[in-house]
Parts: structure tokens; sequence; C-alpha cells
């Protein structure tokens, strides 16, 4: 069955399966951490749908939430009615929320996937401002819908305006650290407030608090502050991108706490739907110029995710599982750290919490500098760790520029013994794909 179905799969579907590429897996069955193929092999899983599964694969908690709204009857399809599985949602959401954020937000449910909350962000922004404009990052990932695509990195745009994200490794000015974020706080202040060659007033900024496609970096606290000045002192409504970044993936139950920021939008899916598709657009009210009907969309209730989705964010607050993220990921940096001195294949090991990023660079070019020169990225060495790790049992994503990142988003409720298994594994690739 597993030969037949990949030979199939891969004859029929297009040309742009990602994945599957990398992954020939035939999962049939999966429990937290680990998945299982139709060949019989087992594999832990580090991909977690993409940072979807913030409790892992069919975690307990989610199934007794979704069982208990098939046998209760309730209709699975309702548009935006209101019911009492979104009013459990919309309550616990809130409450997850920051206090000063959630004391004066408002909910849009779009859907069903972060790429629709994104379109749906630009739109309130553009009609609340009468602006056009956007703001985004270099590197930034946003999704594959039109306006999500332009705001991400590498697409030529039209009406979105790209600045500089600070990042230490290969920092686009070759500084890093806090005077490089400095300098590209500064960039974007004067490509404000330079009214000949600099841009127009936006109708908002879109940000990553850590870009995870782009390759696991995070924006120092100091940095998400400075934008959130700028754009306050404009009148530019920030949007935090908070789709892969929520839900205690990084340490905190949502990014922006750790610069203590408040944003005007947040765009929120993946794990808040409990790993079924749900997304959302939740704003300030005064933000709220939409007349009835101006967004609009036929999954905009699915009454099985939001089920799910309350489940796993109440699960998260109650079981501290954004503090077990913070601690359990610095523990697996400072190991991936100690294996980094080991490797000189290794350039870069970073994230936060349970979002991590190993960057391979060529060996050959030590000593490191800090710019995109002397220690070019090593995608093909990413992609041989990635295999060693598929033949090892252990699923890793690859991201970042020219794909050279082996990224780690594994359940946030791994345990330590698991973390433990991951990291000898994900070493033992290393050490292979060196040798
Ligand atoms: N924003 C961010 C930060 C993301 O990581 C992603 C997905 N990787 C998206 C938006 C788009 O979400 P979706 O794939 O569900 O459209």
């Amino acid at each position: 069955a597993h030969e037949g179905i990949l030979r199939r799969q891969s004859a029929r579907e297009s040309a742009a399966r990602t994945y599957a590429r990398a992954l020939p897996i035939v999962p049939v069955r999966a429990r937290g951490l680990t998945i299982e193929g139709a060949d019989g092999r087992r594999y832990l899983d580090c991909l977690s749908g993409a940072g979807t599964l913030a409790l892992g694969h069919n975690h307990p908690v989610v199934l007794e939430a979704i069982r208990k709204v098939l046998d209760s009857g309730a209709p699975l399809h309702v548009l935006d009615l209101a019911t009492p599985v979104k009013d459990a949602f919309t309550t616990e959401l809130f409450r997850t929320l920051p206090p000063e954020f959630a004391a004066r937000a408002r909910v849009q449910f779009c859907g069903p996937a972060g790429t629709d909350a994104v379109e749906a962000a630009f739109k309130l922004v553009r009609a609340a401002t009468g602006r056009t404009g956007m703001l985004a990052f270099t590197g930034a990932y946003h999704g594959m819908t039109a306006g999500a695509l332009e705001a991400s990195g590498g697409a030529t745009e039209v009406r979105v305006a790209r600045l500089p994200y600070p990042q230490d490794y290969r920092c686009p000015f070759g500084i890093g650290g806090e005077r490089g974020a400095e300098l590209a706080a500064r960039w974007t202040e004067s490509l404000l407030d330079d009214t000949k060659s600099g841009v127009p007033r936006p109708a908002g900024m879109i940000l990553e608090p850590v870009q995870g496609e782009g390759g696991v970096i995070p924006a120092p606290d100091d940095w998400m502050r400075r934008m959130r000045e700028i754009t306050a002192a404009r009148s530019i409504p920030l949007i935090a991108d908070e789709v892969q970044t929520g839900v205690g993936r990084t340490g905190a139950f949502w990014a922006v706490e750790h610069s203590g920021i408040t944003p005007d939008v947040m765009v929120l899916s993946k794990a808040i739907g409990g790993s079924l598709p749900l997304a959302v657009v939740v704003y300030r009210d005064d933000l709220d110029v939409w007349q009835p009907g101006a967004h609009a969309g036929t999954f905009r209730g699915n009454q099985l995710a939001m089920a799910a989705g309350t489940a796993t964010l109440a699960y998260v607050r109650e079981n501290g599982l954004a503090e077990r993220a913070a601690t359990l990921g610095s523990r697996m940096l400072t190991q991936l750290r100690g294996l980094a001195e080991e490797f000189p294949c290794i350039g870069d090991v970073r994230g936060r919490g349970l979002m991590i990023g190993v960057e391979l660079v060529d060996p050959e070019t030590a000593p490191d500098t800090p710019t995109d020169g002397p220690r070019p990225a090593a995608p093909e060495l990413a992609a041989a760790v990635q295999r060693e790790c598929l033949r090892r049992g252990l699923i890793v994503e690859l991201g970042g520029r020219r794909a050279s990142v082996v990224r780690l988003l594994p359940p946030l409720t791994i345990s330590d013994e698991q973390a433990t298994a991951v990291l000898d594994r994900l070493a033992d690739a290393v050490a292979t794909v060196a040798a």
C-alpha cells in the first residue's frame, strides 16, 4: 500500500508538492510526537503540521472536544451564526490575549487558512485608514494569496514597501546585534519621513515577532518596541502575524508579550484550530469600520475547528505550556550550540521557545563573518541532514534563505526524554553529513 500510494500521488498531484517530496511517508496513525507510516515505520514529528500541532497529534482533549460536538447533534456548518461552540471559543481566545489588547478587541472569523486572515487584516487597515500601501519585511512569510504573497519575502511588490528585518547572523547591514536592529529601525523611520524618495504613508505594517519560514529569526524585543513607537507616532496600524508564533510556541502565549507591545491587529491561525482549519483577525475596536457584509466567506464557522481550538487554547493555558516551551526550548538551544561548536557546518543556532533553527553553511569557509559573504548557505547540506534525520525516524522541516535552515517545531507537550531523542537523532544526522 505504501509504495502504491506514493507512486499514484506523485503521478497525480501538482508539481508544487512540497513536504511530500522530502518526506516520502504515508501516515496512517499518529499520537503526540509520533507518526506511524503505512510501512510500519515510526517517526518523531518535529514538523507538527508546520507548527500547527501545539498539543501534538490526536491529543485526547482535542479528540474529546471534537467528539462532543459530533455526538451533540449540533450543526457542523452555520456560516457565521452565533453558536455555543463559537461562544466558548471566543471566550477562551479573549481570555488568552494580552489583557490590554483583549479589553478593546473585536474578532472577525476568516477562513479557513492563515493567508485568509492576512488578507482580511490588509483589507481592514486599508478601509480604516483610507490608504493602500503596506510595509513588510525582508524574509517575511505571510501566505500564498495575492496580498499575502506581495508582503512575503522575495516577491516583487507594487504596493508593498520592503524594510530590513533585523538579524544577527548575515545581518543585511553586516552588523547584527543591537546596533544592526537600531539601524534597521532608523531605515524604517527615514523611509516613512522622507517625502521625496520615501514611501507614501501606508495603511499598515505587518511583521512576524519571529520569522518562521524565513529561517527562524527572532526579532529583538527592543526593535519590536521601536516598530511600535514608529507606527504609533505616524498613526500606522501595526499588524502582528502570530500565525506561527502563537499559542505558546515561543515561550509566551503570544510572541508580542516578550516585548510587551500591544499591536493594533493580530492575525491568528494554525494552532488556534487545534489541528483543524481556523483563522481569525483580531483588532482594536476603533478600526472596526466595516459595514455588514464587508468581509465574508463560506467557511468562517467551522464548528469542529472551534471546539478543537477551545480545547487547545485552554489546555496550553491551564498547563503552563508556554513556560514549558521557554525552559525546554532554551535547554535545546544550549545543547544545539554545543553541537555547533563541534561541527563547523553549523553556522548558527537560534530560536525562541520551541521554534528552533539550525543553519547549515559551507564548512570550508570558517572563520565566520556576520555578512552574507564568506560563509555561504549550504542548502544541499541542510537537505542531506533532513534526509539523514528521516532515516533515523525524525521529521524536520527546512526553511530560510535557500532552504538552508533545519527547523524544529515540536509539540509543546514533548517530554524531556523525547527532546533528548530528537537531539540525539539530529546530532547523529549532522555527524553523518559532516563526515
Ligand atoms: N503567516 C505566517 C507567519 C505563517 O507561518 C504562515 C504559514 N506558514 C502563514 C501566514 C500562512 O498560513 P496558511 O498556510 O494557513 O495560509
